[in-house]
């Protein structure tokens, strides 16, 4: 096989390479646990946290209605049993029982508004768990697809280094660094030489150059020094 042909498809190869080198870095870059669902997280256990408070403000509301409401009826039931004579003794009690039913109307109002603090932040909770349920499906499904893309390119990566391998075993290794210290400093090694000129520079060449280039010996640009390959 022609020698610029062989350097040209190894360039091929490390093109390759490279670009699934930098996928494979990507791919493993992105494998891991995620910002959204972490945050999601968070936000529902502050959530849960805040609705637990609200249910214990509830019942502490609810048990004091039921303390004051017990209260009025051991009054009233006192204030309507005959026991009692006295006029001042029974206008007292008349006026602890309306003292009571003042303070439920007020234990009533607050219980209600608690309720529907319950009530919002219960809805907070199971909007912010969907959410996260949602995220956590996607954010597996992703992870799978990473995981299954990282072997693909893992497997691809192997293939190209050992077609990489056997190809360069056919060259004289003086030839291969060669082409590795080129391609090294201009990045392209290899140049194809299209209708005379070269698609390293876009300089058209000497015809002494091309008449080199059809034999099987190394020729370099005259003007930008990339190995020259007629395809
Ligand atoms: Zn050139």
């Amino acid at each position: 096989m022609n020698l610029a042909r062989q350097l040209y498809q190894l360039q091929e190869l490390d093109v390759e390479i490279e670009s699934d080198e930098q996928a494979l870095k990507r791919v493993t870059s992105q494998i891991g646990e995620s910002q959204a669902v972490l945050e999601s997280q968070a936000r529902l256990e502050s959530e849960q946290q805040s609705l637990e408070e609200l249910k214990h403000q509830q019942h502490t509301a609810e048990w004091e209605i039921d303390d004051v409401t017990t209260k009025i009826a051991a009054a009233e039931e006192s204030l309507f049993s005959g026991r009692i004579k006295s006029p001042k003794e029974l206008a007292s009690l008349q006026q602890e029982v309306e003292m009571f039913k003042a303070r439920r109307g007020r234990l009533e109002e607050k219980a209600l508004s608690v309720i529907d603090q319950v009530e919002q932040a219960e809805a907070a909770v199971a909007k912010t768990n969907s959410e996260l349920k949602t995220l956590t499906a996607e954010w597996r499904r992703q992870q799978k697809q990473l995981a299954e893309e990282k072997t693909r390119l893992q497997a691809a990566l192997a293939d190209l280094k050992q077609k990489w391998q056997q190809l360069s075993e056919q060259v004289e290794p003086e030839t291969v660094e060669f082409y590795q210290v080129l391609r090294k400093g201009k990045g392209t090694a290899v140049a194809r030489v299209e209708q005379g000129i070269c698609r390293g520079c876009r300089i058209s060449l000497p015809t002494t150059d091309l008449q080199r280039v059809k034999g099987n010996n190394l020729v370099q640009c005259s003007s930008c020094g990339r190995i020259l390959f007629l395809a």
